[in-house]
Protein backbone atom coordinates (compact mmCIF):
# COMPACT_ATOMS: atom_id res chain seq x y z
CA UNK A 1 0.00 0.00 0.00
CA UNK A 2 1.60 3.40 -0.87
CA UNK A 3 1.23 6.30 1.59
CA UNK A 4 -1.57 9.36 1.32
CA UNK A 5 -0.77 12.23 2.48
CA UNK A 6 -3.01 15.15 2.31
CA UNK A 7 -1.61 18.45 2.68
CA UNK A 8 -4.53 20.73 3.08
CA UNK A 9 -2.83 24.29 2.57
CA UNK A 10 0.11 23.69 4.56
CA UNK A 11 1.65 26.95 4.53
CA UNK A 12 5.49 27.49 4.22
CA UNK A 13 5.41 29.42 7.17
CA UNK A 14 4.53 25.98 9.07
CA UNK A 15 7.49 24.77 7.78
CA UNK A 16 9.33 21.93 8.08
CA UNK A 17 6.34 19.79 7.05
CA UNK A 18 5.53 16.92 9.60
CA UNK A 19 6.89 13.43 9.49
CA UNK A 20 4.51 10.50 10.81
CA UNK A 21 5.92 6.59 10.95
CA UNK A 22 5.09 3.21 12.46
CA UNK A 23 8.43 1.81 14.55
CA UNK A 24 8.96 -1.04 13.65
CA UNK A 25 7.60 -0.72 10.19
CA UNK A 26 7.67 -4.00 10.25
CA UNK A 27 6.20 -5.94 13.15
CA UNK A 28 5.52 -9.88 14.20
CA UNK A 29 1.74 -10.22 15.17
CA UNK A 30 1.63 -9.92 19.50
CA UNK A 31 3.98 -6.69 19.61
CA UNK A 32 3.01 -3.07 20.39
CA UNK A 33 4.35 -0.41 17.68
CA UNK A 34 5.11 3.29 18.38
CA UNK A 35 3.43 5.57 16.04
CA UNK A 36 5.90 8.97 15.98
CA UNK A 37 4.34 12.12 15.06
CA UNK A 38 6.75 15.33 14.56
CA UNK A 39 4.75 18.26 14.12
CA UNK A 40 3.24 20.94 16.33
CA UNK A 41 -0.20 21.25 17.94
CA UNK A 42 -3.33 18.74 18.42
CA UNK A 43 -2.82 14.98 16.83
CA UNK A 44 -5.33 12.06 17.03
CA UNK A 45 -5.86 9.04 15.29
CA UNK A 46 -6.92 5.33 15.31
CA UNK A 47 -5.24 1.89 14.57
CA UNK A 48 -8.46 -0.29 13.85
CA UNK A 49 -10.29 0.28 16.87
CA UNK A 50 -8.33 1.45 19.31
CA UNK A 51 -7.66 5.42 19.43
CA UNK A 52 -4.03 6.47 20.46
CA UNK A 53 -3.61 8.89 23.23
CA UNK A 54 -0.21 10.91 21.73
CA UNK A 55 1.81 12.45 24.44
CA UNK A 56 4.96 14.84 24.33
CA UNK A 57 5.64 18.12 23.05
CA UNK A 58 3.23 19.99 21.46
CA UNK A 59 4.56 22.97 20.59
CA UNK A 60 6.01 24.29 17.54
CA UNK A 61 9.79 25.48 18.15
CA UNK A 62 11.44 28.56 17.49
CA UNK A 63 13.64 27.01 15.68
CA UNK A 64 12.79 25.46 12.51
CA UNK A 65 14.76 21.64 12.42
CA UNK A 66 14.59 20.96 16.35
CA UNK A 67 10.46 19.67 15.72
CA UNK A 68 8.34 18.72 18.81
CA UNK A 69 7.75 14.82 18.88
CA UNK A 70 4.56 12.93 20.15
CA UNK A 71 4.04 9.27 20.05
CA UNK A 72 1.61 6.86 20.93
CA UNK A 73 2.03 3.03 21.72
CA UNK A 74 -0.69 0.91 19.67
CA UNK A 75 -1.18 -2.94 19.76
CA UNK A 76 -0.91 -5.66 16.80
CA UNK A 77 -3.19 -8.59 18.40
CA UNK A 78 -1.65 -12.01 18.76
CA UNK A 79 -2.61 -13.75 15.53
CA UNK A 80 -3.22 -10.54 13.39
CA UNK A 81 -3.04 -11.39 9.57
CA UNK A 82 -0.15 -11.00 8.34
CA UNK A 83 -0.30 -7.85 5.52
CA UNK A 84 -0.28 -4.49 4.84
CA UNK A 85 -1.48 -1.97 7.92
CA UNK A 86 -1.59 1.90 8.14
CA UNK A 87 -2.52 4.24 10.88
CA UNK A 88 -4.41 7.59 10.19
CA UNK A 89 -3.43 10.54 11.90
CA UNK A 90 -5.28 14.25 12.38
CA UNK A 91 -2.83 16.74 12.79
CA UNK A 92 -4.25 20.33 13.95
CA UNK A 93 -2.19 23.56 14.01
CA UNK A 94 -2.59 27.56 13.83
CA UNK A 95 -6.14 26.33 12.73
CA UNK A 96 -5.69 23.85 10.26
CA UNK A 97 -6.15 20.14 9.65
CA UNK A 98 -3.80 17.41 8.18
CA UNK A 99 -4.98 14.04 7.72
CA UNK A 100 -1.81 11.37 7.53
CA UNK A 101 -1.75 7.88 6.53
CA UNK A 102 1.55 6.11 8.27
CA UNK A 103 2.16 2.52 6.53
CA UNK A 104 3.69 -0.87 8.06
CA UNK A 105 3.53 -4.38 7.74
CA UNK A 106 2.79 -6.99 10.01
CA UNK A 107 4.47 -10.14 9.98
CA UNK A 108 4.13 -13.85 11.41
CA UNK A 109 5.37 -13.54 14.57
CA UNK A 110 6.54 -17.85 14.08
CA UNK A 111 5.98 -18.28 17.75
CA UNK A 112 6.90 -22.13 19.06
CA UNK A 113 4.67 -24.85 20.20
CA UNK A 114 5.02 -27.12 23.18
CA UNK A 115 3.36 -29.80 24.97
CA UNK A 116 3.13 -29.41 28.65
CA UNK A 117 2.51 -32.98 30.64
CA UNK A 118 1.24 -32.76 34.24
CA UNK A 119 0.65 -35.90 35.91
CA UNK A 120 -2.90 -36.16 37.60
CA UNK A 121 -2.69 -35.33 41.15
CA UNK A 122 0.72 -33.19 40.78
CA UNK A 123 2.03 -30.27 42.53
CA UNK A 124 0.45 -28.37 40.16
CA UNK A 125 -2.84 -29.52 41.30
CA UNK A 126 -2.16 -29.68 45.04
CA UNK A 127 -1.23 -25.53 44.33
CA UNK A 128 -4.31 -24.97 42.45
CA UNK A 129 -6.32 -26.38 45.24
CA UNK A 130 -4.42 -24.16 47.53
CA UNK A 131 -1.44 -26.16 49.02
CA UNK A 132 0.70 -23.87 47.79
CA UNK A 133 3.88 -26.48 49.15
CA UNK A 134 6.54 -23.34 47.76
CA UNK A 135 5.57 -20.83 50.54
CA UNK A 136 8.02 -20.78 52.80
CA UNK A 137 8.40 -17.33 54.23
CA UNK A 138 5.36 -15.25 53.66
CA UNK A 139 1.92 -15.38 55.65
CA UNK A 140 -1.06 -16.87 53.71
CA UNK A 141 -2.55 -13.56 51.82
CA UNK A 142 -5.97 -13.79 52.20
CA UNK A 143 -7.94 -14.39 48.98
CA UNK A 144 -8.48 -10.93 47.13
CA UNK A 145 -11.90 -9.07 46.77
CA UNK A 146 -14.07 -10.07 44.00
CA UNK A 147 -14.30 -8.41 40.72
CA UNK A 148 -10.71 -6.57 42.25
CA UNK A 149 -9.07 -8.36 39.25
CA UNK A 150 -11.48 -7.59 36.64
CA UNK A 151 -11.65 -3.97 37.92
CA UNK A 152 -7.75 -3.38 37.60
CA UNK A 153 -8.00 -4.86 34.40
CA UNK A 154 -10.22 -2.17 32.80
CA UNK A 155 -8.72 1.05 34.89
CA UNK A 156 -7.98 3.66 32.77
CA UNK A 157 -5.47 6.37 33.56
CA UNK A 158 -5.56 9.22 31.35
CA UNK A 159 -1.84 9.96 31.65
CA UNK A 160 1.37 8.68 30.89
CA UNK A 161 2.90 7.27 33.90
CA UNK A 162 5.70 5.73 32.23
CA UNK A 163 9.19 7.38 30.49
CA UNK A 164 11.72 5.67 28.28
CA UNK A 165 13.04 2.15 28.37
CA UNK A 166 11.29 -0.72 30.23
CA UNK A 167 12.52 -2.90 32.63
CA UNK A 168 13.01 -6.64 32.32
CA UNK A 169 11.31 -7.20 36.12
CA UNK A 170 14.10 -10.29 37.02
CA UNK A 171 17.06 -10.64 35.16
CA UNK A 172 16.69 -14.54 34.44
CA UNK A 173 16.59 -17.13 32.14
CA UNK A 174 13.39 -17.18 29.87
CA UNK A 175 11.43 -20.59 30.66
CA UNK A 176 8.41 -19.69 28.23
CA UNK A 177 8.45 -17.20 26.05
CA UNK A 178 5.56 -15.32 24.45
CA UNK A 179 3.12 -16.44 22.02
CA UNK A 180 4.13 -20.67 22.93
CA UNK A 181 0.80 -22.79 21.63
CA UNK A 182 0.33 -25.24 24.09
CA UNK A 183 -0.74 -28.78 24.22
CA UNK A 184 -1.49 -29.59 27.51
CA UNK A 185 -1.99 -32.89 28.55
CA UNK A 186 -2.94 -34.40 32.35
CA UNK A 187 -4.05 -37.92 32.55
CA UNK A 188 -6.55 -38.11 29.47
CA UNK A 189 -7.69 -34.50 29.58
CA UNK A 190 -6.00 -32.87 26.55
CA UNK A 191 -6.80 -29.25 25.80
CA UNK A 192 -4.73 -26.12 23.69
CA UNK A 193 -3.78 -22.58 25.21
CA UNK A 194 -1.73 -20.00 24.34
CA UNK A 195 0.61 -18.49 26.49
CA UNK A 196 0.53 -14.48 25.67
CA UNK A 197 3.21 -14.09 28.63
CA UNK A 198 6.62 -14.33 29.57
CA UNK A 199 7.75 -16.68 32.12
CA UNK A 200 10.83 -15.72 33.90
CA UNK A 201 12.87 -18.27 36.02
CA UNK A 202 13.47 -17.93 39.40
CA UNK A 203 14.72 -19.81 42.60
CA UNK A 204 11.72 -17.63 44.81
CA UNK A 205 12.77 -14.64 46.75
CA UNK A 206 14.61 -12.56 43.89
CA UNK A 207 12.94 -9.10 43.99
CA UNK A 208 10.41 -8.30 41.35
CA UNK A 209 10.87 -4.78 40.39
CA UNK A 210 8.57 -2.28 38.09
CA UNK A 211 9.20 -2.48 34.52
CA UNK A 212 8.13 1.46 34.77
CA UNK A 213 6.66 4.02 36.30
CA UNK A 214 2.75 3.09 37.48
CA UNK A 215 0.54 3.26 39.47
CA UNK A 216 -0.22 -0.31 41.50
CA UNK A 217 -4.25 -1.28 40.51
CA UNK A 218 -4.33 -4.73 42.24
CA UNK A 219 -2.10 -6.11 44.99
CA UNK A 220 -3.54 -9.56 46.79
CA UNK A 221 -4.06 -13.07 45.48
CA UNK A 222 -5.97 -14.68 43.13
CA UNK A 223 -6.65 -18.17 42.68
CA UNK A 224 -4.86 -18.69 39.33
CA UNK A 225 -2.26 -16.56 39.49
CA UNK A 226 -1.53 -16.53 43.08
CA UNK A 227 -0.11 -13.30 44.57
CA UNK A 228 -0.25 -10.61 41.79
CA UNK A 229 0.78 -7.48 41.59
CA UNK A 230 -0.98 -5.28 38.38
CA UNK A 231 0.88 -1.81 37.33
CA UNK A 232 -0.90 0.79 35.11
CA UNK A 233 1.19 2.50 33.30
CA UNK A 234 -1.14 4.40 32.21
CA UNK A 235 -3.35 5.51 28.62
CA UNK A 236 -4.30 1.41 28.89
CA UNK A 237 -0.62 0.19 28.95
CA UNK A 238 -0.46 -2.20 32.26
CA UNK A 239 2.14 -4.56 33.31
CA UNK A 240 0.15 -7.89 35.54
CA UNK A 241 3.53 -10.00 37.78
CA UNK A 242 1.95 -13.60 38.94
CA UNK A 243 2.97 -16.15 41.35
CA UNK A 244 5.13 -13.90 43.43
CA UNK A 245 5.57 -14.91 47.08
CA UNK A 246 5.73 -11.53 49.54
CA UNK A 247 4.37 -8.65 48.12
CA UNK A 248 5.86 -5.05 48.60
CA UNK A 249 2.81 -2.96 47.51
CA UNK A 250 -0.57 -2.52 48.03
CA UNK A 251 -3.28 -1.05 45.62
CA UNK A 252 -2.74 3.21 44.61
CA UNK A 253 1.12 2.99 45.83
CA UNK A 254 3.15 5.20 43.23
CA UNK A 255 6.19 2.79 41.56
CA UNK A 256 8.74 4.00 39.57
CA UNK A 257 11.21 2.04 37.26
CA UNK A 258 13.24 -0.52 39.49
CA UNK A 259 10.69 -0.32 42.50
CA UNK A 260 11.11 -3.74 44.27
CA UNK A 261 7.43 -4.75 43.94
CA UNK A 262 6.86 -8.29 45.24
CA UNK A 263 9.94 -11.61 45.41
CA UNK A 264 9.45 -14.42 43.16
CA UNK A 265 7.30 -16.88 44.51
CA UNK A 266 5.42 -20.31 43.31
CA UNK A 267 1.73 -19.07 44.44
CA UNK A 268 -1.14 -19.90 42.31
CA UNK A 269 -1.55 -22.78 39.56
CA UNK A 270 2.16 -23.47 38.98
CA UNK A 271 4.56 -26.22 38.99
CA UNK A 272 7.41 -24.30 40.20
CA UNK A 273 9.16 -20.22 40.97
CA UNK A 274 9.04 -18.27 38.69
CA UNK A 275 7.50 -14.98 37.70
CA UNK A 276 4.79 -15.09 34.63
CA UNK A 277 4.44 -11.43 33.18
CA UNK A 278 1.92 -10.00 31.12
CA UNK A 279 1.76 -6.78 29.21
CA UNK A 280 -2.14 -5.24 28.28
CA UNK A 281 -1.84 -2.63 25.51
CA UNK A 282 -5.31 -1.05 25.14
CA UNK A 283 -6.89 -4.35 25.81
CA UNK A 284 -4.41 -7.06 23.81
CA UNK A 285 -1.62 -9.30 25.38
CA UNK A 286 1.26 -7.99 23.42
CA UNK A 287 5.29 -9.45 23.92
CA UNK A 288 6.94 -8.36 26.79
CA UNK A 289 10.48 -8.60 25.46
CA UNK A 290 8.72 -6.60 21.96
CA UNK A 291 7.95 -3.51 24.30
CA UNK A 292 11.25 -3.96 26.26
CA UNK A 293 12.98 -3.15 22.60
CA UNK A 294 11.22 -0.75 21.54
CA UNK A 295 11.17 1.76 23.59
CA UNK A 296 15.08 3.65 23.80
CA UNK A 297 16.52 5.02 27.05
CA UNK A 298 15.75 8.28 27.99
CA UNK A 299 18.20 10.49 26.62
ZN1 LIG B 1 3.39 -17.89 32.33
Amino acid sequence: MIATVVLAAWTSAQSPLPVVRVEPSVVPDGSPVLVVVCAPGRIEGRFENQPLRFRGDTQASTAALDRPRQTALAAIPYAAKPGPREVVVRITHAGQTQIHHAPFTVVSGNYPTSIVVTPPRSKATLIAAGAEPHRKNAPPLPRAEPGSFSRALASNTKARLWRGRFLRPVITTVTEPYGTSRLNIRGRRKWRSTHLALDLDGQGGEPVLASNGGVVVAAGHYPGSGNTVIIDHGDRLLSLHFHNDRLHVKRGDRVKRGTAIADVGATGRVTGPHLHLEIRLNGHRVSPESLIDLIPPEK
